[in-house]
């Protein structure tokens, strides 16, 4: 029986816009196929975990305030985290998260809080707390060569700069910063996006995609996951990718 390892960053405090959706859709989509999902939670306070134990590392989103809690302690980590980064352990980070893995985040209050500087990019919000980055969004993502719409919702004032391999093409919404065209932050084993959802939920592909990579680097094979019936799922992504790209197009238009 195959096993996917999870380690699951503060769940309750990066715990805001709903992200943990994304461990239950992992945990179904691995299930439905005979692989044991494991979650282990670590918060504040809890035991130092190895992040190289692990297949793969979660962390969601968070407010400017929630950040500045965490960030303390989650710097004490990052030796082992880069460690891990480098080793291939896989790593989804949600905007907030995301944020974190950078040089710094500059809060709405002009406050700096220290990243763990995995990655070059760097995030400061703008002053004005009414100016976020608010909607849904819809990316273009190259997964393994096959170009995937990566579909979800955005709520950042973090602009985000000094990406040099995004996640995706912004096909619809704003992306890294008001108005961008690239969205996100992309390795082979690091998928850093400000897409809330949740994300997997709205895309099984890229959910898919995350096990595969994650199982193939453990047993060292190049698995076939069974399909699933995603049938809903794909017509939720129907009705969603023409209200948001139809009907923009439709607008422009006129
Ligand atoms: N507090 C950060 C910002 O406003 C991250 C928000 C989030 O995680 N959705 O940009």
């Amino acid at each position: 029986m195959k096993e996917l390892k999870i380690l699951y960053l503060y769940p309750d405090i990066l715990e805001l816009y709903g992200d943990y959706g994304n461990i239950q859709v992992l945990k179904y989509r691995s299930e439905q196929r005979g692989i044991t999902a494991t979650v282990a939670p670590y918060s504040i306070g809890d035991n130092p975990p190895n992040f190289n134990d692990y297949d793969l590392v979660f962390a969601g989103g968070g407010a400017d305030q929630e950040q500045g809690i965490l960030a303390e302690d989650l710097l004490k980590y990052k030796d082992n985290i880069k460690e891990a980064v480098k080793n291939g352990v896989f790593f989804l980070l949600i905007c907030g998260s995301y944020q974190l893995f950078g040089k710094y985040y500059k809060g709405v209050e002009g406050n700096i809080i220290p990243g763990l500087e995995v990655f070059d990019y760097y995030t400061e919000a703008l002053e004005d707390r009414k100016k976020r980055c608010i909607g849904n969004i819809v990316i273009n993502a190259n997964l393994n060569g096959k170009e995937t719409k990566i579909i979800g919702f955005e709520n950042h004032g973090g602009q985000t700069f000094n990406i040099d391999t995004p996640f995706g093409d912004v096909l619809f919404g704003n992306g890294n910063k008001f108005g961008d065209k690239k969205e996100g932050f992309f390795l082979t084993n690091v998928i850093a996006t400000y897409l809330h959802g949740p994300l997997l939920s709205k895309n099984p592909e890229l959910a898919d995609y995350i096990i595969k990579y994650c199982l193939d680097r453990k047993y060292n094979e190049n698995i076939t996951l069974d399909p699933l019936n995603d049938k809903f799922e794909n017509k939720v992504r129907e009705q969603l990718l023409n209200r948001f790209l139809y009907n923009s197009f439709k607008k422009q238009e006129q």
